[in-house]
């Protein structure tokens, strides 16, 4: 049976796990890290970089390297929250063809949902190398608050990378499936899940037959680990101006730097009272000479610094627990994901609202990522014992007259669902209604998100409020919306499937996973060669480092100036190939060099 994947894809970062016989695994990266950094960048020399080795160069590099796209995906161009990125994000945002979102590296525009996808395709590899197989199938999360657009456009990200993604669950209810996985209990548990980007809170009931059961689900899909950060920076920023009267922000190395230094001393933090940020050369100033950044920070002073953030998610989890109907002491459990919850004032607050420590069962950068492998292998497996009862994160309805938004499905109603509503026509003798399908909590339909929209046609010609229209909402177990619309006098009727947008056509997906696909194929040479390379330059300082004794030992002989004729010219060989880039050919002078070393090594070994 084909093995499905478990992909948590992060603001920050990824993580790759998959359930190995009752065991749910996180497969670590070649580097043995069991989370990859979630960057993007693009060398001077068009060679894409992923992971680690993309944050590692992101100070060098920082306009051609992509982070938190996270935030940007399923975004439509005009939004505030894209605004604020293409103010505070050191590389380039433009907008796409279809009003959505684009990001320019070096001479080249990619869409978001291609950025998420070679982070995608970052974890296929992971999985593909630890599994020696080939995987197409995975579940991926995303934040219980993320929309349809945002659902969809993670989906297209997985098509882009060669993943089927065979649902999109919610990182909350993941985390749950993973902490309740294999136990037998009846129990209500509150996820709070703050992480790079964006903070959610989910409150679940999980019974004992595998019943996971949302009840709740409500977040900031704008609230996270970087915005903590971001308060370090707004400290470091301001204290440099005051002193110096230089802008840092003008400097975009000097501001990744600064991002750096910022998250790794919040980090620190939460292991110790007081840390150094420490910037040498940060800028030079217009006198050419280089200014030095230097300053101690106290986890109180980070804790001032970000009072109002940490309040921010305790208010959300009031919300939550308001929704649910439920008070803080009817919580059994509480659930800590993401990597901000290792700081000391965030599990505090949160013991403090709850009245009890939170769970140390599960590990924050883990479990969700574990909690999707769980369902992928529940979902192909016949005899699956589990059920998981989502709900919709936001409300569902249309736009009425007056740019009014009528709600049909509120928010958190447990999926499948689907309701019906009457409306009438607003003006006379109108024979065509527009049915604008959105989703969100404001009453005013402009402030939600368009969903799709459709025309019912054929209404017979009446008085205004006399043609009654019967809309129908369906949310199926994918989270797919239909709608239906009847004229209730004349039968006429219509239906379309709204189908969430990623900003991407059909024709540019297929053209972007046929580009991925080269990528791959390129990637797998690249690392073939490296490995060639490698191994053949070990043979080599090898034979060099012998040379000057084996050359002693036999140069007297003819026999011996012949072998060592023969060694020299399987170095220069092998030393040609790798200059070539001629994979093939290294791996064939592997076996001479290896042949060559051995005999060396004889040879000095029998003269000692
Ligand atoms: P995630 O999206 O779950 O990977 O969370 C990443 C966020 O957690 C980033 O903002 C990190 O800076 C933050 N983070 C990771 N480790 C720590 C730590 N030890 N203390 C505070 N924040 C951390």
């Amino acid at each position: 049976m084909e093995r499905v994947i478990g992909i948590d894809l992060g603001t920050t970062n990824s993580c790759v796990g998959i359930l190995e016989g009752d065991t749910p695994t996180v497969i670590p990266n070649r580097g043995g890290y069991k989370t990859t950094p979630s960057m993007v960048a693009v060398t001077e020399a068009g060679k894409r970089l992923v992971g680690h080795i993309a944050k590692r160069q992101a100070i060098t590099n920082a306009e051609n390297t992509v982070y938190a796209q996270k935030r940007l995906i399923g975004r439509k161009w005009n939004s505030p929250q894209v605004k604020n990125s293409v103010m505070t994000s050191s590389y380039t945002i433009v907008e796409g063809p279809h009003s959505d979102v684009r990001i320019e590296l070096r001479d080249k525009t990619f869409s978001v949902p291609e950025i998420s996808s070679m982070i995608l395709q970052e974890m296929k590899i992971v999985a593909e190398d630890y599994l020696s197989e080939t995987v197409s199938k995975a579940v991926v999360t995303v934040p219980a608050y993320f929309n349809d657009n945002q659902r969809q456009a993670t989906k297209d990200a997985g098509a882009i990378a060669g993943l089927d993604v065979i649902r999109i669950i919610n990182e909350p209810t993941a985390a749950a499936l993973a902490y309740g996985f294999g136990k037998s209990m009846d129990q209500t548990v509150a996820v709070y899940d703050l992480g790079g980007g964006t903070f959610d809170v989910s409150v679940l009931e999980i019974g004992s037959h595998g019943v996971f059961k949302v009840i709740a689900t409500t977040g900031d899909t704008f609230l996270g680990g970087e915005d903590f950060d971001a308060r370090v920076i707004d400290w470091l920023v301001q204290g440099f101006s005051e002193e110096h009267d230089i802008d840092l922000r003008k400097d975009r190395m000097a501001l990744q730097r600064l991002r750096d230094a910022a998250e790794k001393a919040k980090c620190e933090l939460s292991s110790v009272k007081e840390t150094e940020i420490n910037l040498p050369f940060i800028i030079s100033t217009g006198r050419n000479e280089a200014l030095h950044l230097q300053r101690a920070l106290s986890r109180d002073m980070l804790e001032t610094l970000t009072e109002d953030l940490c309040q921010r998610t305790i208010d959300i989890c009031k919300q939550a627990l308001d929704d649910a109907k439920l008070d803080r002491d009817e919580i059994d459990e509480v659930i800590l994901v993401g990597g901000m919850t290792r700081m000391p004032a965030i599990q505090k607050a949160v013991s403090d609202f709850f009245g009890r420590e939170a769970s140390k069962g599960v590990h924050p950068d883990e479990v969700v990522a574990l909690g999707a492998a769980i369902q992928g292998a529940a979902l192909v497996e016949e005899q699956q014992e589990m059920i998981l009862l989502d709900v919709t994160p936001h409300a569902l309805g249309i736009m009425t007259f007056g740019s009014y938004f009528e709600e049909l499905i509120p928010q958190n109603t447990t999926v499948p669902t689907s309701r019906t509503k009457v409306f009438t026509t607003s003006r006379d003798n109108q024979t065509a209604v527009k049915i604008l399908v959105m989703q969100g909590e404001s009453k005013q339909a402009d402030e939600n998100e368009l969903l799709g929209e459709f025309i019912l046609t054929g209404l017979r010609r009446a008085p205004k409020g006399e043609v009654e229209i019967e809309v129908t909402f369906e949310i199926n177990t994918d989270g797919i919306v239909s709608v239906h619309a009847k004229d209730l006098e004349t039968g006429q009727e219509q239906s379309i499937q709204v189908t969430a947008t990623s900003g991407l056509t059909q024709d540019e997906i297929k053209a972007m996973a046929e580009e991925a696909k080269d990528y791959l194929v390129e990637r797998r040479t690249d690392e073939k060669f490296e490995q060639a390379k490698q191994e053949a330059e070990t043979l080599i300082a090898e034979i060099e480092r012998l040379f000057p004794d084996v050359e002693r030992i036999v140069a007297s002989s003819d026999f011996g100036k012949d072998a060592i004729g023969k060694a020299r010219s399987v170095v220069d060989k092998a030393r040609s190939a790798i200059e070539r880039k001629d994979t093939e050919e290294v791996q064939e002078h592997v076996e001479g060099l290896a042949r060559t070393q051995r005999m060396f090594k004889g040879v000095v070994s029998r003269a000692q």
